[in-house]
């Protein structure tokens, strides 16, 4: 090597060292655990927060669980033995993991509940999430929007589903969709004709779109014969897409059967191609950059010594304590914004969605 290059070589790294994403510094390592790959949002959040968290100087180990209790306990158990400093846990069932979060406390290790609360345990230090009534909210009105129901149209049969019952969120999602319906199926303007209302009734264990599209096969067949549904309170995009497919199975999708309206969240690839083709009618979109910033943010903030800022500190009653959260803003996406929402704030290029 002549002297040239090894002047450059030596000037490129001394600048190296001040950029601010060439850090050498090790913080310790963060393990992450995450439910499933089955849905691109958690693909997204692992992959933004490995992101964001080495940039700022830390290492991360990030584990994908199946949808597998056991699995995810057991890389938890794996992720505490290899020494993380942080969990960021996004619980499959939210109270299975007391026995794990105690070991992982006994050791120091401070415990962030993402995206999903962990319930019946002390051992969860803040929780980071989205306003969770608001998405069922916003979920709902984007049907009273469609349906003109303000403006006094109706009656309209609906026809209601809720996401996993193990999952804290799933309740928040729907008590939020209620607090918008419930008054117009009081004044007899929304039908329920199923009359299947209720977690109980209508939860979809494991956020699984096959069972979402068995349930509507069930009703469309027992109780739309002779009637048309013309709105599907549907929780999450892979659960309208499986009851989309069930409605085309029975004839919807045509210009004399339209499509009723579908909801949904998470604004997947999937359902945003639905949408513009004019099937699913809305989704939400929670933007999972500003989620894993969030996280990051109280782990570094935790592992500094300093308090992490959060904006709620009632909401979230795990059962043993109330748990500090942050909640960021869900935002609603239709037909009319999505370029906006989604392609503008450089989420999804163009061409993703085509
Ligand atoms: C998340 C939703 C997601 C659902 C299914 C919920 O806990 O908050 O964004 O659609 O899980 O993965």
């Amino acid at each position: 090597m002549n002297r040239r290059k090894v002047l450059v070589g030596s000037l490129l790294v001394g600048m190296m060292g001040c950029l601010p994403f060439a850090q050498a510094a090790d913080k310790g390592l963060i393990g992450i655990s995450m439910p499933t790959k089955s849905s691109a949002r958690w693909i997204s959040d692992g992959a933004n927060m490995v992101k964001v968290f080495t940039a700022k100087g830390y290492k991360t180990d990030l584990q994908y669980a199946d949808d597998d209790i056991p699995n995810q306990l057991a890389q938890i158990e794996n992720l505490v033995t290899k020494g993380v400093k942080v969990l960021v846990v996004a619980a499959i069932d939210g109270t299975t993991l007391s026995d794990v979060l105690k070991k992982a406390a006994d050791k120091g290790v401070k415990i962030i509940a993402y995206d999903r609360l962990i319930k019946g345990t002390k051992n969860v230090d803040y929780y980071a999430t989205f306003d969770n009534f608001q998405v069922g909210v916003l979920q709902a009105s984007s049907i009273v929007n469609a349906l003109d129901l303000k403006g006094g149209k109706g009656p309209f049969n609906i026809e209601l589903f809720g996401g996993s019952p193990d999952d804290n969120n799933a309740f928040f999602f729907y008590n939020g969709a209620m607090s918008v319906l419930k008054p117009y199926m009081d004044k007899g303007k929304l039908v329920v004709l199923s009359k299947q209302m209720g977690m109980d009734k209508v939860g979809t264990l494991r956020w699984d779109g096959a069972v979402a599209q068995a349930r509507m096969d069930n009703l469309l067949s027992a109780f739309y014969g002779n009637a048309r549904v013309d709105a599907v309170l549907s929780p999450y995009d892979g659960l309208s897409i499986g009851i989309l497919s069930s409605l085309k199975g029975v004839g919807y999708g045509s210009p004399k059967q339209p499509f009723p309206i579908v909801t949904g969240q998470d604004a997947e690839v999937a359902s945003i191609k639905s949408m513009l083709r004019g099937e699913q009618y809305s989704t939400v979109f929670k933007d999972t950059r500003e989620l894993a910033n969030v996280t990051v943010d109280m782990a570094d903030a935790m592992l500094s010594g300093k308090k992490p800022v959060v904006n709620d500190t009632k909401t979230y009653n795990n059962g043993i304590k109330i748990v500090p959260s942050y909640l960021l803003k869900p935002v609603s996406v239709d037909k009319s914004n999505w370029k906006k929402i989604l392609v503008d704030s450089g989420y999804y290029t163009e061409d993703q969605l085509k």
